[in-house]
């Protein structure tokens, strides 16, 4: 077969992308090396649908172990009981929860998207909105901070089966604790969705969700820094309250009811290759290194929004404890939607977001969401923040003027070249 110089050439100029600009958005970072190797492997050949040592095809004994491996790794990691490793990605970890644990028309409570919340938490647009019935709770107006008496009054008032928390857009700790004490008042089992800020969770940087919540899902390439993909945990396994049943007519364990919700009950094969690039992440986690980096990540969000907040930009919540933060641009005169067409000229990638009380469409938006795990990967310090608010500011400032942008690319790529990416792929 002749190679697919077309494909990769566009990897290759993907990588250059990459290694010139600025990257800025939350939910994204770089995996080592050996993670991105250990993805592209011929695991991708196997079939292996089941579980290790319970598969529905033969020739597993191999990815049984690596599968094994991811889950142990990930075990000790949060110090769980359960772990399932082969949610293709966040989005589906989710869905295997929602399967297992709701019947369709039952009553959720999650985080208004518009408020920083997940379309998987009960968008009108996503499944969780459309099979089962959705309310929302979100941020107190002035202070942009987690509503608990809100989500309090609506736990009370509409008995949801299923509570979740964690969002993509929110630069605070969550009150875990809280939030069990009204599930347990009004018998809703709760999910922490902890997609962007695992990584701090898993350096004891951040509130544990364990303790508090019967399900903690979240992606592994954010803040975690593995492969593309997710993952469902519990901090001990328990029988399920309301004795849900498998097609048999057998009471089980929240822990088989979750697997059979992963495979079969919304996946096919697992991912192997995938999976094996998941245990070499977590076997980094695993390591003093990845504290220091997110010891950097949760500096380098500090000096961050300290530099943003010294040049008068307004950021939700007034700061950040985690790896994001959340700006509302309306005192700038400039929409999200503006702001990251001009920034992607000048090289530096971001997204726009919609802010708490928004008055602008998701599509336009007032605000922008920048998060910092990429870029400290990429090897930046706190020093370093100061350039990249200066450069983001020029930008929006001069947000039509086409000769301060090119300056300013050229500002971005030749800053970016003393962190260098990936040097092993020349
Ligand atoms: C990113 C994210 C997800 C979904 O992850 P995908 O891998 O894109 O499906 C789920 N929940 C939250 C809170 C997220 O931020």
């Amino acid at each position: 077969m002749q190679r697919d110089t077309l494909v990769f050439d566009l990897i290759r100029k993907e990588l250059e992308r990459q290694r010139h600009g600025i990257e800025l958005i939350a939910s994204e970072n770089f995996t080592s090396l050996q993670v991105m190797q250990a993805m592209g492997n011929v695991m991708t050949n196997k079939y292996a649908e089941g579980y290790p040592g319970r598969r529905y095809y033969a020739g597993c004994e191999i990815v049984d172990q690596t599968e094994q491996l991811a889950i142990d790794r990930l075990k000790q990691i949060f110090g769980v009981a359960y772990a399932n490793v082969q949610p293709h990605s966040g989005a589906q970890a989710n869905a295997a929860v929602a399967l297992a644990v709701l019947q369709p028309g039952d009553a959720t409570l999650g985080l208004d998207l518009s408020m920083g919340g997940h379309l998987t938490h009960g968008s009108a647009v996503n499944y969780s909105g459309k099979l089962y019935q959705p309310h929302f709770y979100g941020v107190t107006k002035e202070e942009g901070l987690i509503d608990y008496e809100m989500l309090e009054a609506q736990a009370r008032a509409v008995k949801p089966k299923l509570i979740y928390c964690g969002a993509s857009a929110y630069s605070r700790d969550w009150d875990y604790a809280r939030i069990r004490k009204v599930a347990d008042e009004v018998g809703a089992l709760v999910m922490a969705d902890i997609a962007h800020p695992a990584g701090l969770i898993a350096k004891k940087l951040l509130n544990s969700p364990f303790e508090h919540c019967h399900f903690v899902t979240s992606t592994t390439h954010k803040t975690l820094r593995g492969p593309r993909g997710g993952v469902i945990m519990m901090h001990k396994d328990f029988e399920n309250p309301w004795g849900l049943k498998d097609v048999k007519g057998n009471i089980r364990m929240m822990s088989n009811l979750l697997d059979m919700a992963v495979f079969p009950g919304i996946q096919g094969g697992p991912l192997q290759h995938v999976i094996a690039a998941k245990a070499v992440a977590f076997g980094e986690i695993l390591s003093d290194e990845f504290l220091v980096y997110q010891q950097q990540v949760q500096k380098n969000a500090q000096a961050m929004a300290a530099a943003f907040v010294e040049k008068g930009y307004n950021i939700i919540s007034g700061g950040t404890d985690n790896h994001l933060m959340l700006i509302d641009l309306r005192n700038k005169n400039i929409s999200g939607k503006k702001a990251e067409q001009a920034l992607v000229q000048a090289d530096i990638t971001a997204n726009k977001n919609m802010v708490p009380f928004d008055d602008k469409s998701a599509f336009v938006t007032s605000g922008i969401r920048f998060g910092v795990p990429a870029i400290t990967t990429r090897g930046m310090k706190e020093e370093h923040m100061q350039f990249v608010v200066n450069v983001i500011d020029n930008v929006l400032m001069n947000a039509d003027d086409t000769s301060i942008i090119n300056t300013v690319r050229k500002q971005v790529n030749e800053f970016m070249e003393q962190f260098i990416l990936y040097p092993e792929m020349g």
